[in-house]
């Protein structure tokens, strides 16, 4: 992955004001140069990117999570019809769980 040029204005340039210093390191990952903030070395669009995806993830999860709930309010009397719902309730409660697993690596 490359830096776009939005990455490196939104991230690298108020990071160069906050007093952070520009490392002699490049990313391994994503080839940006490695800062360091009090003693910390780290790279910034690496924690940016991983913060955006934890956000969207959160966001999905949020609208499974509401989906859920509807489901377990509205449980069909007819025996089969209960029955697919509770086979959709399964599927999204299996990928609210993959989800927060994904969420859980760094
Ligand atoms: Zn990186």
């Amino acid at each position: 992955m490359t830096l776009s040029d939005e990455e490196i204005r939104k991230i690298i340039t108020p990071l160069l004001f906050s007093g952070a210093k520009m490392l002699d390191k490049h990313c391994p990952k994503c080839g940006s140069p490695l800062f360091e903030l009090n003693g910390r070395a780290f790279c910034p669009v690496c924690e940016h990117r991983e913060k955006q995806r934890k956000a969207e993830l959160k966001g999905i999860e949020q609208i499974l999570m509401e989906r859920l709930k509807i489901l377990a309010n509205n449980l069909p009397n007819d025996i089969e019809e209960l029955e697919k719902h509770l086979k959709v309730m399964e599927k999204i409660i299996d990928i609210l769980e993959r989800y927060k697993k994904l969420e859980g690596t760094k």
